[in-house]
């Protein structure tokens, strides 16, 4: 099964499943990323 990516909206075999928090900290809601988003999201958070 394929995932669709809700960042690029690329398909992709593999997905990993991100917690978005909103801007107080709330979880807001699950994303589907594929491995490229994956790491920019990684860096994003590491990045502050
Ligand atoms: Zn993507």
């Amino acid at each position: 099964m394929a995932y669709t990516c809700q960042d690029c909206g690329r398909e992709s075999e593999t997905a990993h499943t991100v917690t978005i928090y909103d801007a107080t900290g709330v979880e807001d809601r699950l994303d589907v990323l594929c491995p490229e988003c994956y790491e920019e999201w990684l860096l994003s958070i590491k990045h502050g």
